[in-house]
């Protein structure tokens, strides 16, 4: 199938984390929740040492993470979840992005059907958000701002810590979708301020299907975000059902990995980018990266070849590479990415993009020859 280069939609699971998740299918297959018996006990023990594992990443307590189904999931329950505080106290104004993932652009949709207001800035054309354009419209009802860290289709770092360290003394509520930087930038994700944070576990070598939302408790108390789902009870009324033993033993092993590895992760991204840029430069092709590289993170770019529709490209080298174009992780079908349009770049350059991303297990070697062999499709078709 070639070479695989879109982690951002997806990274490989880790053999690690799939030899914890076969135990645990094995071994310990009790409900966390069952009182009467030691398999029940057993299980919770398990759940609750992945809990740790994951908090620990975060620099976070255990009791602030909130086990769901993944980011969407976590995305909706924060901006849902803030439903009933924002009616109940008359703040319904809400600032976001119009870069965000559609988790959250559908979910802001869904309250300002119901009488919220939500103010949607655009990036810069360099694919970062500008600190004071998202201060400058806070208001005194102004309930939440949400944005995300890293963006999935250009890599482009948000200015999040900034953002966060101003909104905290304004008693805003902040969200961060750390999806795509959890387990890669696991230093500047320590530091940041924030209430609450959504992650999911397959962005970092963790299975599919299981992510979280962090609610950072202030002056002992959690963020006013009410329960979306009804049930069981568990995971504090905020999330409930069964808890799925298996994924979150291989999502708390995930986290206990990239707290050892995402340094030397990062070196061998950035080694990659390296030779990625080498080898486009030596092409000969017509290119253009979209997002500022100084601000990339080093496992994602974004490039446009001109007159070569991502359409075509993809089609032509499916076989060997595995890339995408920017609406690739949300549907099937090709809509023009909302991300490079809310940067204002110009239609034929959205139309030429293709979003290329990899991490641990990309071999320097095969990315060359792939990439090589992508790089000699381009001409072809310029
Ligand atoms: N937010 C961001 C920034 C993402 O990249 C993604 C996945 N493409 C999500 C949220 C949704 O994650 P999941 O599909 O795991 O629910």
């Amino acid at each position: 199938m070639g070479i695989y280069l879109d982690y951002n939609a997806s990274a490989p699971i880790d053999p690690r984390v799939l030899s914890v998740m076969i135990d645990t299918y094995q071994n310990h297959f009790g409900n966390a929740d069952s009182r009467t018996h030691a398999f029940g006990d057993d299980v919770r023990i398990l759940i609750e040492q992945a809990r740790k594992q994951v908090a620990e990443l975060l620099n976070v307590d255990s009791g602030e993470i909130i086990f769901t189904s993944g980011a969407t999931e976590s995305n909706n329950l924060a901006v849902l979840g803030l439903r009933d505080y924002g009616e109940k106290h008359n703040r319904k104004h809400i600032i976001t992005s119009r870069m965000e993932h559609k988790a959250i652009l559908e979910a802001t949709r869904h309250l300002e059907n119901a009488g919220f207001v939500v103010q949607y800035i655009n990036p810069e054309n360099n694919g970062r958000i500008d600190v004071e354009k998202i201060l400058s419209s806070v208001q005194p009802d102004t309930l939440l701002v949400s944005l995300m860290h890293v963006n999935n289709e250009t890599g482009i770092i948000q200015p999040v810590a900034e953002i966060g360290s101003v909104l905290a003394k304004k008693g805003i509520i902040f969200h961060v979708d750390a999806t795509q930087s959890c387990g890669k930038l696991i230093d500047e994700i320590k530091q940041l301020n924030y209430d609450l944070m959504s992650i999911s576990a397959h962005k970092m070598h963790g299975p599919q299907g299981i992510g979280a939302l962090v609610m950072k408790k202030k002056k002992y108390k959690y963020p006013p975000v009410s329960p979306i789902m009804f049930g069981g009870g568990q995971e504090h009324g905020m999330r409930p059902g069964t808890l799925p033993a298996a994924l979150i033993c291989g999502f708390g092993e995930a986290c206990q990995i990239a707290m050892n590895a995402a340094a030397a992760d990062l070196e061998h991204c950035r080694e990659i980018k390296i030779r990625l840029v080498e080898l486009l430069k030596s092409s000969g092709v017509n290119y253009v990266v979209n997002g500022a590289e100084e601000y990339c993170i080093p496992s994602t770019i974004n490039l446009s070849f001109s007159g070569v529709s991502s359409e075509a490209l993809m089609l032509a080298t499916k076989q060997y590479c595995g890339v995408s174009n920017g609406s690739a992780c949300s549907t099937r079908s090709y809509n023009q990415s909302h991300v490079l349009s809310a940067m204002h770049l110009p239609d034929d350059r959205i139309e030429s993009a293709i979003r290329i991303s990899w991490g641990r297990e990309t071999d320097l070697e095969s990315f060359t020859k792939e990439f090589s062999n992508l790089l000699q499709t381009v001409k072809e078709f310029q």
